[in-house]
């Protein structure tokens, strides 16, 4: 009995490792045909400036949007598994020719220019060829530079070779009028000197700081000597994540620069950020609802 019992439980086993097996299977199918079948979209999150209370920025946020696969996929699912199928690479570079495209449509509509920031992961940055992407990609579109930026993680850090390569890519960038943000800042263990020695123009203080700002003597203490480092260091800083209103007065109490969070709006397609952009603050309706 014990036997027979050991047997179906093995067999169960096998059942699950094949079901998984084969949802990862489908799962990479459906990937692998992602830019073929125009599956991807862009969506922007605002960035407010806290003192003129203007969007002075949009964050590009990649969507997946596949029926067999039951809907919209978080990137937080296909991008690791799009780095390790190599897939990133033709990913990551429709994703800088879209937002570079769509800044430039929203220029020639006559909107005021915004500052466009892509996501790009180490990966990505490991590929020599990403620089010269970047320009072909600027060059086409006519994107200013100046109104682009990337945002690296600081995991692009970490280890000797990735970082001497890494040093002259973003010098260069940097020397073409993009901007350098470093994204979800302090949640990697890099030591901070790269700070001092890599062309960095922009913090983004990542939003498990930002949650318990109000209540946590802790989290309260992290960001505001971020915000201070930034400063000292003449860095633009960036609050991640901001919900709530108390988050925002913060924030604002201890100088920080910018802020992006649902409570200013949370990603929205193209066609909402027209709206945004011509309609004035949305800062004005969070005022008055406080
Ligand atoms: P991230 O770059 O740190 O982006 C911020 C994430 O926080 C976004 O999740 C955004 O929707 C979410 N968020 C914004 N405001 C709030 C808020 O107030 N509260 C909470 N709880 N969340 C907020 P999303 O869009 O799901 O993206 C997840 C991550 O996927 C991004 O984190 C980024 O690392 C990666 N990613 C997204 N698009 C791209 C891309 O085009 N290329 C690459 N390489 N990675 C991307
Ligand atoms: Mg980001
Ligand atoms: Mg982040
Ligand atoms: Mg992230």
């Amino acid at each position: 009995r014990a036997k027979l019992q050991g047997k179906n439980n093995y067999q169960f086993f096998k059942i699950e490792m094949n079901e998984a097996a084969v949802k990862r299977l489908v799962f990479e199918n459906q990937l692998r045909k992602v830019l073929e079948r125009e599956e991807l979209c862009l969506y922007y999150q605002p960035q407010i400036e806290l003192i003129s209370k203007r969007v002075a920025g949009l964050e590009a946020l990649l969507r997946w949007e596949n029926t067999t696969l039951g809907g919209m996929i978080s990137p937080d699912r296909f991008i690791p598994i799009a780095e390790e199928m190599g897939l990133i690479v033709p990913i990551g570079e429709w994703v800088l020719q879209t937002a570079c495209k769509q800044g430039k449509e929203w220029l020639e509509q006559g909107l005021p220019p915004v500052r466009i920031a892509v996501n790009i992961s180490s990966r990505q940055f490991q590929q020599p060829g990403l620089l010269a992407k970047i320009k072909e990609i600027l060059e086409y579109t006519r994107f200013p530079a100046e109104l682009l930026e990337v945002e690296v993680t600081e995991s692009l850090f970490i280890g000797d070779d990735s970082v001497r390569n890494c040093y002259k890519m973003l010098k260069e960038l940097q020397e073409m009028g993009v901007k350098i943000a470093i994204d979800d800042f302090g949640t990697g263990y890099s030591a901070l000197n790269y700070l001092k020695r890599f062309p960095v123009n922009t913090l983004k203080i990542d939003r498990s700081f930002i949650k318990d700002i109000c209540v946590d003597k802790d989290d309260a203490a992290i960001t505001t000597a971020i915000i201070a480092m930034a400063h000292s260091l003449n860095l633009s800083i960036i609050a991640e994540g901001v919900e709530e209103v108390e988050q925002l007065a913060f924030l604002h109490f201890h100088k920080c620069e910018m802020a992006q969070g649902y409570l200013f709006s949370p990603p929205v397609p193209a066609k909402q950020i027209e709206k945004i952009l011509t309609g004035g603050s949305i800062f004005q309706t969070i005022s008055t609802r406080s």
